[in-house]
């Protein structure tokens, strides 16, 4: 992504210049400054959330957290503590697999949440689980 200095419009990066202004395109410092980041699960305890984000560092997966309980809407007990963890979208795939296999980690393939064995369908958006 590119973007003219001067009237701010954003252009892909094979033009050079700002069609309005004729003004030469500087790459979108936005853009450098947020990384393509996409919610890899959404964790239900919070120490659990630190140690999945240690384990994947250690993986060479760099990931961030995010507390979501206060600002969620009135919602069921067990959705008073969510933490979301965020990774970028390059790693999302092999994080998840990570977690799956040697975490022993169950995350609902629709929606991300974490789920336990027991559960058939998810407690978050009604999912079908599968068998594993
Ligand atoms: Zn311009
Ligand atoms: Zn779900």
């Amino acid at each position: 992504m590119r973007i003219c200095p001067r009237c701010d419009k954003k252009f892909p990066d094979t033009y050079s210049l700002c069609r309005d202004c004729n003004v030469e395109l500087v790459l979108s410092v936005e853009q450098q400054e947020a990384p393509d980041l996409v919610v890899l699960c959404t964790v239900l305890n919070e120490t659990k959330a630190y140690i999945m984000q240690g384990f994947l560092e250690s993986e060479g997966v760099p990931c961030q957290l995010e507390n979501i309980s206060f600002h969620a809407e009135p919602a069921p007990v067990a959705d008073l503590m969510k933490v979301r963890l965020w990774t970028l979208r390059e790693d999302a795939e092999r994080a998840r697999s990570l977690l799956e296999e040697r975490e022993s980690i169950q995350l609902c393939s629709v929606c991300g949440t974490e789920v336990v064995e027991q559960d058939e369908v998810c407690p978050h958006c009604g999912e079908q689980l599968e068998e594993s």
